[in-house]
């Protein structure tokens, strides 16, 4: 039986929903033939990929690896530019630079803490450097618009790779985040929408696309005689054509996955009802700024914004009542690593500095219940007042 968690001592900002049925998923395979690379990869991929409703759906062992092979199928390498929001996590650029690609940040839009299209159609225009991929993030679960992106990318002949860690079950209009981009990358760490401890996923219209990431994510190494490059000598003979990566996801974990991925509907839906529980709990209070709403939200935080003066002991004073907030995200940029090897002036990040020096994520997850919603909002007011 699986408990139900009791958070009184610590309520998380985010966590894993596993039950028995994911168990029992995880078990059959520990007792079946294949631990990786056999039927259950496919199964998760072609049930993903029909959710989102693209026909190409490649896993990868995180969300990370899964940048770094869209952004290498994307044909990022050095000397390219990848134009990418400062408020994201490090491994949107990162993915960039490990190409050996230089990440041009184009700041974010305050109305949907996505980056903005004009600063990136700004950013584009001034690199000195081909523009190669523009990758912007659906911030929070909030879809970003990639119609937008798409007029900026094809000016540059630039591929769009959405960031969607955040936004597994999000919409635009009829469009489910995922359809709209050239590939849109997913991740399956225990504090998104679905779990497999570790994991990660890029989905795709192309199969071009789909079969070099296929071909990425093993190596670099081809076995069908049609993809050879040298002549085929042989059912034994395989070929590594070009520099690729062990990014391989387990059976383990695409049962898991695959088992997670059925109550998606319920864990989009139940985050739907904790945002609007904060909303109709918090609407009237002075000093707090709630995040942006859209109908295709899929809320994998809930980022209000509070004074920057105010913003360290609120988070102080909620930690210390048990309350696991945290800070989403300090801005790329201002990394030690970032700041030594692609220093930015702040200023011209006007929004994420201003979004940045005041935010907090409240706990937000499907196990919540009302009265752990009621707690943060309690905790909340307490450290606000002055
Ligand atoms: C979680 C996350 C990633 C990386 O995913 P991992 O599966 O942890 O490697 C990338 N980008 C964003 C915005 C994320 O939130």
């Amino acid at each position: 039986m699986v408990m139900n968690k009791n958070f009184e001592e610590n309520l998380p900002y985010g966590r894993q929903c596993v039950n028995e049925d994911d168990i029992d998923a995880v078990v059959r395979v520990l007792k079946g033939d294949w631990l990786t690379m056999g039927p259950g990869v496919e199964a998760f991929e072609r049930s993903f990929a029909d959710y989102v409703g693209v026909p190409h759906a490649v896993s990868f062992s995180s969300g990370t690896a899964a940048l770094h092979a869209a952004m290498h199928v994307a044909g990022v390498r050095a000397g390219d530019a990848v134009v990418v929001p400062p408020l994201t996590f490090a491994a949107t650029s990162n993915s960039a630079i490990y190409c050996g690609g230089e990440p041009l940040f184009a700041d974010i839009s305050p109305e949907t803490l996505c980056m903005s299209p004009d600063a990136a159609e700004k950013a584009c225009a001034e690199s000195t450097k081909p523009v190669k991929v523009i990758a912007p993030v659906s911030f929070a679960g909030y879809p970003a618009d990639i119609e937008a992106f798409k007029k900026i990318a094809e000016t540059h002949s630039a591929t769009i790779v959405e960031d969607a860690s955040h936004a597994l079950g999000a919409h635009r209009g009829a469009l489910k985040v995922g359809v709209e981009a050239d590939m849109t990358t997913f991740s399956f760490h225990p504090v998104k929408h679905i779990t497999t401890a570790e994991g990660g996923m890029v989905a795709t219209r192309s199969p071009e696309f789909a079969e070099s990431l296929k071909r990425f994510r093993s190596h670099g190494i081809v076995k069908d005689p049609g993809d050879f490059v040298r002549p085929y000598d042989g059912p034994w003979d395989n070929d590594m054509i070009e520099l690729g990566y062990n990014y391989r996801l387990s059976e383990i974990a695409c049962a898991l996955g695959e088992s997670q991925l059925r109550r998606i509907e319920r864990f989009v839906s139940k985050r739907r009802e904790i945002a609007s529980l904060y909303r109709e709990k918090l609407s009237h209070s002075d000093g707090v700024v709630l995040p942006p709403d859209h109908p295709g939200h899929s809320y994998h935080l809930f980022p209000i914004c509070v004074a920057p003066s105010d913003r360290k002991r609120v988070f102080e004073r909620l930690r210390a009542n048990g309350i696991g907030v945290q800070v989403h995200y300090i801005p790329v940029y201002r990394h030690t690593y970032y700041a030594r090897t692609y220093p930015q002036a702040a200023e011209k990040y006007p929004n994420a500095e201003n979004f940045s020096a005041g935010t907090i994520s409240l706990p937000i997850f499907p196990d919540m219940s009302g009265s752990d919603v009621d707690r943060v909002v309690l905790a909340l007011m307490e450290a606000l007042e002055k």
